[in-house]
Protein backbone atom coordinates (compact mmCIF):
# COMPACT_ATOMS: atom_id res chain seq x y z
CA UNK A 1 0.00 0.00 0.00
CA UNK A 2 1.12 3.27 -1.11
CA UNK A 3 1.63 6.32 1.80
CA UNK A 4 -1.96 6.54 3.73
CA UNK A 5 -4.45 9.33 3.46
CA UNK A 6 -3.98 11.59 6.03
CA UNK A 7 -6.94 14.15 6.78
CA UNK A 8 -6.79 18.01 7.43
CA UNK A 9 -9.48 20.24 8.99
CA UNK A 10 -11.49 22.68 6.42
CA UNK A 11 -10.39 25.81 8.80
CA UNK A 12 -6.88 24.77 8.34
CA UNK A 13 -5.18 24.86 11.30
CA UNK A 14 -4.35 20.66 11.30
CA UNK A 15 -3.19 18.63 8.61
CA UNK A 16 -2.06 15.38 9.79
CA UNK A 17 -4.52 12.95 11.12
CA UNK A 18 -4.89 9.24 10.71
CA UNK A 19 -8.23 7.92 9.35
CA UNK A 20 -8.67 6.33 12.80
CA UNK A 21 -8.01 9.35 14.56
CA UNK A 22 -10.49 11.69 12.01
CA UNK A 23 -13.49 8.74 12.98
CA UNK A 24 -13.17 8.99 16.22
CA UNK A 25 -12.88 12.49 16.43
CA UNK A 26 -15.91 13.74 14.62
CA UNK A 27 -15.30 17.43 14.11
CA UNK A 28 -12.24 18.58 13.62
CA UNK A 29 -11.09 20.33 16.95
CA UNK A 30 -10.39 23.44 15.23
CA UNK A 31 -13.92 23.14 14.48
CA UNK A 32 -13.38 22.34 10.81
CA UNK A 33 -14.51 19.40 9.46
CA UNK A 34 -12.08 16.64 8.35
CA UNK A 35 -11.34 16.40 4.33
CA UNK A 36 -8.60 13.61 2.97
CA UNK A 37 -5.34 15.23 2.17
CA UNK A 38 -5.96 14.07 -1.36
CA UNK A 39 -8.34 12.29 -2.94
CA UNK A 40 -7.23 8.88 -4.30
CA UNK A 41 -7.33 8.72 -8.69
CA UNK A 42 -9.61 5.84 -10.31
CA UNK A 43 -8.19 5.77 -13.22
CA UNK A 44 -10.15 4.33 -16.77
CA UNK A 45 -8.29 1.44 -16.36
CA UNK A 46 -9.46 0.52 -13.01
CA UNK A 47 -12.92 1.24 -13.27
CA UNK A 48 -12.83 -1.07 -16.64
CA UNK A 49 -11.40 -3.85 -14.13
CA UNK A 50 -14.98 -2.91 -11.81
CA UNK A 51 -17.20 -3.69 -14.67
CA UNK A 52 -19.49 -6.46 -13.62
CA UNK A 53 -18.71 -5.87 -10.00
CA UNK A 54 -21.13 -6.83 -6.47
CA UNK A 55 -21.25 -3.94 -4.23
CA UNK A 56 -19.15 -5.13 -1.88
CA UNK A 57 -16.54 -5.49 -4.26
CA UNK A 58 -16.85 -2.21 -5.83
CA UNK A 59 -16.85 -0.25 -1.93
CA UNK A 60 -13.49 -2.28 -1.19
CA UNK A 61 -11.54 -1.31 -4.20
CA UNK A 62 -12.85 2.32 -3.34
CA UNK A 63 -12.35 2.26 0.63
CA UNK A 64 -8.90 0.38 0.87
CA UNK A 65 -7.03 3.70 -1.04
CA UNK A 66 -8.60 5.64 2.05
CA UNK A 67 -8.31 2.79 4.73
CA UNK A 68 -4.36 1.65 4.26
CA UNK A 69 -2.45 2.26 6.81
CA UNK A 70 -5.39 1.38 9.25
CA UNK A 71 -7.25 -1.53 8.62
CA UNK A 72 -5.79 -4.33 6.43
CA UNK A 73 -7.24 -5.38 3.46
CA UNK A 74 -8.77 -8.44 4.43
CA UNK A 75 -10.26 -6.85 7.32
CA UNK A 76 -11.91 -4.17 5.23
CA UNK A 77 -13.09 -7.08 2.56
CA UNK A 78 -15.17 -8.77 5.32
CA UNK A 79 -16.42 -5.24 6.51
CA UNK A 80 -18.20 -4.88 3.10
CA UNK A 81 -19.45 -7.98 2.63
CA UNK A 82 -20.70 -8.15 6.06
CA UNK A 83 -22.14 -4.04 5.73
CA UNK A 84 -23.21 -4.25 2.43
CA UNK A 85 -25.64 -7.74 2.44
CA UNK A 86 -28.88 -6.10 0.37
CA UNK A 87 -29.78 -4.93 -3.09
CA UNK A 88 -28.78 -1.76 -4.84
CA UNK A 89 -31.89 -1.60 -7.22
CA UNK A 90 -31.46 0.14 -10.89
CA UNK A 91 -34.44 1.41 -12.61
CA UNK A 92 -35.12 2.72 -15.82
CA UNK A 93 -38.21 5.36 -15.95
CA UNK A 94 -37.64 7.48 -18.91
CA UNK A 95 -35.05 7.69 -22.07
CA UNK A 96 -32.22 7.05 -20.68
CA UNK A 97 -33.18 8.37 -17.33
CA UNK A 98 -32.98 6.06 -14.12
CA UNK A 99 -33.74 6.03 -10.49
CA UNK A 100 -31.17 4.40 -8.11
CA UNK A 101 -33.00 2.98 -5.05
CA UNK A 102 -30.94 3.45 -1.98
CA UNK A 103 -33.37 2.26 0.39
CA UNK A 104 -32.90 -1.31 0.71
CA UNK A 105 -31.45 -1.52 3.74
CA UNK A 106 -32.13 -2.20 7.28
CA UNK A 107 -33.33 0.95 7.62
CA UNK A 108 -34.96 1.74 4.53
CA UNK A 109 -32.82 4.76 3.62
CA UNK A 110 -29.43 5.30 1.75
CA UNK A 111 -27.85 6.45 5.18
CA UNK A 112 -27.26 2.60 5.60
CA UNK A 113 -24.97 2.89 3.06
CA UNK A 114 -22.59 4.96 5.39
CA UNK A 115 -23.72 4.45 8.82
CA UNK A 116 -23.26 0.61 8.38
CA UNK A 117 -19.63 1.09 6.98
CA UNK A 118 -18.53 3.66 10.03
CA UNK A 119 -19.96 1.71 12.38
CA UNK A 120 -17.76 -1.40 11.73
CA UNK A 121 -14.78 0.98 11.33
CA UNK A 122 -15.16 2.75 14.96
CA UNK A 123 -16.38 -1.13 16.36
CA UNK A 124 -12.99 -2.18 15.21
CA UNK A 125 -11.54 1.24 16.94
CA UNK A 126 -12.49 0.71 20.48
CA UNK A 127 -10.58 -1.02 22.82
CA UNK A 128 -12.44 -2.96 25.72
CA UNK A 129 -12.11 -1.43 29.01
CA UNK A 130 -11.89 2.22 27.77
CA UNK A 131 -14.45 4.62 28.89
CA UNK A 132 -17.37 4.24 26.35
CA UNK A 133 -17.66 6.05 23.13
CA UNK A 134 -20.47 8.43 22.75
CA UNK A 135 -21.60 8.47 19.34
CA UNK A 136 -23.68 11.60 19.87
CA UNK A 137 -26.07 12.35 16.91
CA UNK A 138 -28.99 14.91 15.45
CA UNK A 139 -31.04 13.53 13.05
CA UNK A 140 -33.84 15.36 10.71
CA UNK A 141 -35.55 11.81 10.42
CA UNK A 142 -32.81 9.22 8.93
CA UNK A 143 -30.20 9.38 10.20
CA UNK A 144 -30.67 8.32 13.98
CA UNK A 145 -32.31 4.69 13.14
CA UNK A 146 -29.27 4.43 10.65
CA UNK A 147 -26.96 5.46 12.76
CA UNK A 148 -28.41 3.45 15.96
CA UNK A 149 -28.92 0.62 13.97
CA UNK A 150 -25.15 0.66 12.96
CA UNK A 151 -24.22 0.66 16.11
CA UNK A 152 -26.63 -1.24 18.53
CA UNK A 153 -24.75 -3.95 20.29
CA UNK A 154 -21.24 -3.00 19.56
CA UNK A 155 -19.13 -3.37 22.50
CA UNK A 156 -17.61 -0.05 23.77
CA UNK A 157 -20.25 2.31 22.18
CA UNK A 158 -23.03 4.07 23.83
CA UNK A 159 -25.41 5.84 20.93
CA UNK A 160 -27.66 8.54 21.81
CA UNK A 161 -30.12 10.23 19.29
CA UNK A 162 -31.44 13.98 19.21
CA UNK A 163 -34.66 14.41 16.94
CA UNK A 164 -36.81 17.66 16.57
CA UNK A 165 -40.47 15.54 17.58
CA UNK A 166 -42.82 17.08 15.69
CA UNK A 167 -41.16 17.02 12.91
CA UNK A 168 -40.62 13.25 11.61
CA UNK A 169 -42.76 10.46 10.45
CA UNK A 170 -44.31 7.73 12.93
CA UNK A 171 -42.30 5.14 11.24
CA UNK A 172 -39.06 7.21 11.78
CA UNK A 173 -39.71 7.48 15.30
CA UNK A 174 -40.66 4.11 15.98
CA UNK A 175 -36.76 3.18 13.84
CA UNK A 176 -35.42 4.70 16.58
CA UNK A 177 -37.17 4.58 19.60
CA UNK A 178 -37.42 0.35 19.84
CA UNK A 179 -34.05 -0.20 19.52
CA UNK A 180 -32.98 -0.09 23.22
CA UNK A 181 -29.77 -1.56 25.26
CA UNK A 182 -27.09 0.83 24.26
CA UNK A 183 -29.32 3.17 21.98
CA UNK A 184 -30.75 6.05 24.17
CA UNK A 185 -33.44 8.39 22.14
CA UNK A 186 -34.05 12.11 22.98
CA UNK A 187 -37.25 14.02 21.47
CA UNK A 188 -36.17 17.99 21.64
CA UNK A 189 -39.40 20.23 21.07
CA UNK A 190 -37.62 22.22 18.77
CA UNK A 191 -36.56 21.98 15.24
CA UNK A 192 -33.76 19.65 13.42
CA UNK A 193 -31.39 22.95 13.50
CA UNK A 194 -32.18 23.07 17.02
CA UNK A 195 -30.78 19.45 17.43
CA UNK A 196 -27.90 20.14 15.43
CA UNK A 197 -26.93 23.05 17.20
CA UNK A 198 -27.51 21.23 20.55
CA UNK A 199 -24.85 18.67 20.00
CA UNK A 200 -22.50 20.86 18.11
CA UNK A 201 -22.22 22.67 21.09
CA UNK A 202 -21.93 19.70 23.44
CA UNK A 203 -18.49 18.55 21.09
CA UNK A 204 -17.48 21.55 21.70
CA UNK A 205 -18.06 21.89 25.66
CA UNK A 206 -14.75 22.25 27.65
CA UNK A 207 -16.68 21.18 30.91
CA UNK A 208 -17.96 18.14 28.77
CA UNK A 209 -14.02 17.02 28.82
CA UNK A 210 -15.05 13.80 30.59
CA UNK A 211 -17.11 12.18 27.96
CA UNK A 212 -15.50 10.70 25.19
CA UNK A 213 -17.75 11.77 22.04
CA UNK A 214 -17.85 11.05 18.66
CA UNK A 215 -20.21 12.18 16.15
CA UNK A 216 -22.08 9.90 13.40
CA UNK A 217 -23.42 12.90 11.64
CA UNK A 218 -22.43 13.53 8.26
CA UNK A 219 -19.88 15.84 9.76
CA UNK A 220 -17.65 12.42 10.44
CA UNK A 221 -15.46 11.39 7.56
CA UNK A 222 -16.33 8.20 8.04
CA UNK A 223 -20.14 9.11 6.61
CA UNK A 224 -18.73 10.40 3.66
CA UNK A 225 -15.91 8.13 2.24
CA UNK A 226 -18.92 5.07 1.21
CA UNK A 227 -20.93 7.64 -0.03
CA UNK A 228 -19.18 7.72 -2.89
CA UNK A 229 -18.88 4.40 -3.71
CA UNK A 230 -22.47 4.24 -5.30
CA UNK A 231 -22.22 6.72 -7.63
CA UNK A 232 -19.40 4.66 -8.93
CA UNK A 233 -21.46 1.60 -8.86
CA UNK A 234 -24.42 3.03 -10.75
CA UNK A 235 -21.78 4.37 -13.16
CA UNK A 236 -20.20 1.09 -14.02
CA UNK A 237 -23.75 -0.26 -14.11
CA UNK A 238 -25.08 2.19 -16.76
CA UNK A 239 -22.50 3.61 -18.54
CA UNK A 240 -20.17 2.60 -21.55
CA UNK A 241 -17.21 3.03 -19.65
CA UNK A 242 -14.74 2.12 -22.20
CA UNK A 243 -15.82 4.90 -24.29
CA UNK A 244 -15.60 7.21 -20.98
CA UNK A 245 -19.22 8.30 -21.77
CA UNK A 246 -20.45 10.87 -18.77
CA UNK A 247 -23.10 10.99 -16.42
CA UNK A 248 -25.56 13.22 -15.06
CA UNK A 249 -26.40 12.81 -11.39
CA UNK A 250 -28.98 14.58 -9.25
CA UNK A 251 -28.56 14.42 -5.52
CA UNK A 252 -31.77 15.27 -3.51
CA UNK A 253 -29.57 17.41 -0.61
CA UNK A 254 -29.87 18.46 2.81
CA UNK A 255 -26.84 18.25 4.91
CA UNK A 256 -24.88 17.96 2.11
CA UNK A 257 -23.12 15.04 2.97
CA UNK A 258 -24.29 12.73 0.03
CA UNK A 259 -23.50 15.27 -2.62
CA UNK A 260 -20.16 15.20 -0.55
CA UNK A 261 -19.82 11.55 -1.43
CA UNK A 262 -20.43 12.23 -4.83
CA UNK A 263 -18.00 15.12 -5.30
CA UNK A 264 -14.94 12.81 -4.27
CA UNK A 265 -15.80 10.27 -6.44
CA UNK A 266 -15.84 13.03 -9.30
CA UNK A 267 -12.09 13.64 -8.12
CA UNK A 268 -11.26 10.72 -7.96
CA UNK A 269 -12.32 10.77 -11.88
CA UNK A 270 -15.80 9.24 -12.38
CA UNK A 271 -16.86 11.10 -15.83
CA UNK A 272 -20.00 13.35 -14.27
CA UNK A 273 -21.41 15.72 -16.42
CA UNK A 274 -22.99 17.42 -14.28
CA UNK A 275 -24.51 17.19 -10.81
CA UNK A 276 -27.99 18.17 -10.17
CA UNK A 277 -28.33 19.75 -6.67
CA UNK A 278 -31.79 19.24 -5.60
CA UNK A 279 -33.10 20.77 -2.47
CA UNK A 280 -36.55 21.46 -0.97
CA UNK A 281 -38.06 24.60 -0.18
CA UNK A 282 -34.87 24.95 1.91
CA UNK A 283 -33.45 26.93 -1.25
CA UNK A 284 -29.90 29.02 0.56
CA UNK A 285 -27.70 26.39 -1.68
CA UNK A 286 -29.43 27.48 -5.22
CA UNK A 287 -29.62 30.89 -4.47
CA UNK A 288 -25.49 30.76 -3.51
CA UNK A 289 -24.49 28.94 -6.61
CA UNK A 290 -26.90 31.49 -8.41
CA UNK A 291 -25.83 34.75 -6.66
CA UNK A 292 -22.52 34.08 -5.12
CA UNK A 293 -24.37 35.46 -2.31
CA UNK A 294 -24.46 32.97 0.76
CA UNK A 295 -27.42 33.42 3.44
CA UNK A 296 -29.07 30.65 5.69
CA UNK A 297 -32.60 30.09 5.88
CA UNK A 298 -33.52 30.53 9.71
CA UNK A 299 -35.47 28.78 10.71
CA UNK A 300 -35.78 26.14 8.53
CA UNK A 301 -38.97 25.46 6.08
CA UNK A 302 -40.81 22.24 6.85
CA UNK A 303 -41.02 20.28 3.86
CA UNK A 304 -42.69 16.87 3.64
CA UNK A 305 -38.81 15.81 2.31
CA UNK A 306 -38.35 16.44 6.22
CA UNK A 307 -34.71 14.54 6.10
CA UNK A 308 -33.67 18.04 3.73
CA UNK A 309 -35.51 20.46 6.10
CA UNK A 310 -31.81 22.13 6.28
CA UNK A 311 -31.41 26.17 6.57
CA UNK A 312 -27.22 25.66 6.44
CA UNK A 313 -26.06 22.36 5.81
CA UNK A 314 -23.18 21.24 8.16
CA UNK A 315 -21.52 19.88 4.77
CA UNK A 316 -21.15 23.28 2.97
CA UNK A 317 -17.89 24.14 4.41
CA UNK A 318 -16.93 20.90 2.60
CA UNK A 319 -18.12 21.70 -0.89
CA UNK A 320 -16.56 25.39 -0.62
CA UNK A 321 -13.22 23.87 0.72
CA UNK A 322 -13.20 21.50 -2.46
CA UNK A 323 -13.35 24.56 -4.59
CA UNK A 324 -10.78 26.27 -2.83
CA UNK A 325 -12.73 28.69 -0.75
CA UNK A 326 -12.83 28.62 2.98
CA UNK A 327 -16.34 29.07 5.24
CA UNK A 328 -16.23 28.64 8.98
CA UNK A 329 -17.84 26.78 11.46
CA UNK A 330 -20.35 29.80 11.96
CA UNK A 331 -21.01 29.73 8.15
CA UNK A 332 -19.65 32.51 7.33
CA UNK A 333 -17.68 32.93 4.15
CA UNK A 334 -14.08 33.50 4.59
CA UNK A 335 -12.60 32.92 1.51
CA UNK A 336 -14.67 32.88 -1.86
CA UNK A 337 -14.52 29.57 -3.63
CA UNK A 338 -14.79 29.46 -7.14
CA UNK A 339 -17.71 29.96 -8.17
CA UNK A 340 -17.68 29.68 -12.52
CA UNK A 341 -16.36 25.91 -11.60
CA UNK A 342 -18.98 25.33 -8.97
CA UNK A 343 -21.31 26.40 -11.27
CA UNK A 344 -19.94 24.11 -14.33
CA UNK A 345 -19.83 21.21 -12.27
CA UNK A 346 -23.27 21.71 -10.67
CA UNK A 347 -26.73 23.05 -11.39
CA UNK A 348 -29.14 23.69 -8.43
CA UNK A 349 -32.50 24.29 -7.99
CA UNK A 350 -35.30 24.06 -5.47
CA UNK A 351 -38.59 22.29 -5.70
CA UNK A 352 -41.55 22.65 -3.43
CA UNK A 353 -43.92 20.70 -1.86
CA UNK A 354 -46.63 21.24 -4.36
CA UNK A 355 -44.15 20.20 -7.39
CA UNK A 356 -42.87 17.30 -5.17
CA UNK A 357 -46.23 15.70 -4.93
CA UNK A 358 -47.16 16.41 -8.50
CA UNK A 359 -44.25 14.61 -9.28
CA UNK A 360 -44.92 11.47 -6.82
CA UNK A 361 -48.39 11.12 -8.29
CA UNK A 362 -47.14 11.56 -12.36
CA UNK A 363 -44.88 9.30 -12.05
CA UNK A 364 -46.32 6.53 -10.65
CA UNK A 365 -49.41 7.09 -13.08
CA UNK A 366 -46.83 7.28 -16.45
CA UNK A 367 -44.00 5.13 -15.63
CA UNK A 368 -45.53 2.86 -12.46
CA UNK A 369 -42.30 3.74 -10.56
CA UNK A 370 -42.66 5.12 -7.23
CA UNK A 371 -41.06 7.48 -5.19
CA UNK A 372 -41.10 9.00 -2.26
CA UNK A 373 -40.92 12.73 -1.01
CA UNK A 374 -36.99 13.28 -0.92
CA UNK A 375 -36.50 10.92 -4.38
CA UNK A 376 -39.32 12.68 -5.97
CA UNK A 377 -37.36 16.49 -5.42
CA UNK A 378 -34.19 14.65 -6.95
CA UNK A 379 -36.09 13.33 -9.89
CA UNK A 380 -38.16 16.61 -10.44
CA UNK A 381 -34.69 18.42 -10.38
CA UNK A 382 -33.43 16.20 -13.30
CA UNK A 383 -35.94 16.77 -15.16
CA UNK A 384 -36.00 20.63 -14.69
CA UNK A 385 -32.20 20.15 -15.87
CA UNK A 386 -33.09 18.46 -18.93
CA UNK A 387 -35.69 20.69 -19.49
CA UNK A 388 -33.45 23.59 -19.17
CA UNK A 389 -31.95 22.02 -22.20
CA UNK A 390 -28.56 21.62 -20.35
CA UNK A 391 -28.16 18.72 -22.00
CA UNK A 392 -29.08 16.34 -24.94
CA UNK A 393 -31.80 14.44 -24.43
CA UNK A 394 -30.51 11.22 -24.55
CA UNK A 395 -27.51 11.67 -21.87
CA UNK A 396 -27.59 9.34 -19.61
CA UNK A 397 -28.51 10.47 -16.28
CA UNK A 398 -29.33 8.74 -12.40
CA UNK A 399 -31.02 10.16 -9.59
CA UNK A 400 -31.15 8.88 -6.17
CA UNK A 401 -34.40 7.47 -4.32
CA UNK A 402 -33.08 8.11 -0.60
CA UNK A 403 -35.95 6.72 1.41
CA UNK A 404 -38.40 4.08 0.95
CA UNK A 405 -41.98 5.00 -0.43
CA UNK A 406 -42.93 2.89 2.58
CA UNK A 407 -41.50 5.74 5.43
CA UNK A 408 -44.21 7.73 4.25
CA UNK A 409 -47.68 5.51 3.86
CA UNK A 410 -50.09 8.42 4.36
CA UNK A 411 -48.74 10.54 1.51
CA UNK A 412 -47.92 8.13 -0.66
CA UNK A 413 -51.16 6.77 -0.30
CA UNK A 414 -53.31 9.88 -0.92
CA UNK A 415 -50.75 10.68 -3.57
CA UNK A 416 -51.20 7.23 -5.92
CA UNK A 417 -54.12 5.38 -4.28
CA UNK A 418 -51.58 2.59 -3.70
CA UNK A 419 -50.44 1.68 -0.23
CA UNK A 420 -46.77 0.87 -0.06
CA UNK A 421 -45.27 -2.67 0.75
CA UNK A 422 -43.07 -1.96 3.97
CA UNK A 423 -39.62 -4.12 3.58
CA UNK A 424 -39.68 -6.78 6.45
CA UNK A 425 -37.37 -4.39 8.47
CA UNK A 426 -40.06 -2.04 8.46
CA UNK A 427 -43.39 -4.13 8.96
CA UNK A 428 -41.94 -5.82 12.25
CA UNK A 429 -41.64 -2.36 14.15
CA UNK A 430 -45.54 -1.90 14.85
CA UNK A 431 -45.47 -4.50 17.37
CA UNK A 432 -42.61 -3.61 19.13
CA UNK A 433 -42.36 -1.29 22.23
CA UNK A 434 -41.41 2.66 22.32
CA UNK A 435 -39.06 4.20 24.62
CA UNK A 436 -37.40 7.72 24.33
CA UNK A 437 -37.87 10.77 26.65
CA UNK A 438 -38.35 15.02 25.46
CA UNK A 439 -36.37 17.74 26.47
CA UNK A 440 -36.95 21.35 25.50
CA UNK A 441 -34.38 23.39 23.43
CA UNK A 442 -32.32 24.14 26.70
CA UNK A 443 -28.89 23.50 26.40
CA UNK A 444 -27.99 23.46 30.24
CA UNK A 445 -30.63 20.67 30.69
CA UNK A 446 -29.11 18.72 27.78
CA UNK A 447 -25.65 19.01 29.44
CA UNK A 448 -26.32 17.85 33.00
CA UNK A 449 -27.78 14.85 31.21
CA UNK A 450 -25.17 14.30 29.39
CA UNK A 451 -22.70 13.98 31.97
CA UNK A 452 -24.97 12.43 34.35
CA UNK A 453 -25.45 9.82 31.88
CA UNK A 454 -22.17 9.18 30.77
CA UNK A 455 -19.19 11.54 32.44
C1 LIG B 1 -30.46 12.56 5.01
C2 LIG B 1 -31.36 12.43 3.86
C3 LIG B 1 -31.23 13.22 2.70
C4 LIG B 1 -30.22 14.32 2.60
O1 LIG B 1 -28.90 13.84 2.61
P1 LIG B 1 -27.71 14.85 2.97
O2 LIG B 1 -26.50 14.02 2.95
O3 LIG B 1 -28.03 15.38 4.34
O4 LIG B 1 -27.74 15.92 1.95
C5 LIG B 1 -32.06 12.97 1.64
N1 LIG B 1 -33.01 12.02 1.71
C6 LIG B 1 -33.17 11.26 2.79
C7 LIG B 1 -34.25 10.24 2.80
C8 LIG B 1 -32.36 11.42 3.89
O5 LIG B 1 -32.53 10.65 4.97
Amino acid sequence: MANPILFRSTNGTIDDYTLGQALLTGQAPDLGLFMPQQVPTITQADRLKLVGKSYPEIAFDVLRRYTGGQFDDETLRSLCDDAYTFEVPIEQVRDRRHVLRLDMGPTASFKDFAARMMGRWVGRLVKPGEPPLVVLTATSGDTGSAVAQAFAGVPGIEVLVLFPVAEVSDRQRKQMTTIGGNVTILGVEGKFDDCQAMVKRAFADQTLSNVRFTSANSINIGRLLPQSVYYLYAYLRLADVAAGETMVISVPSGNFGDLCGGLLAFRAGLPVERFVVATNANDEVPIFYETDEYTKVVPSRTCISNAMNVGHPSNLARVVDLYGGHMDETGALKRMPDMDRIRADMWSVPIDDEETRRTIAETWRDYQIMLEPHGAVGWAALNRFFDADQVPANTLAVSLETAHPAKFPDEIRALTGVDPEPPPALASLEALPESYDTIGVDYDGFRDLLDKQYG
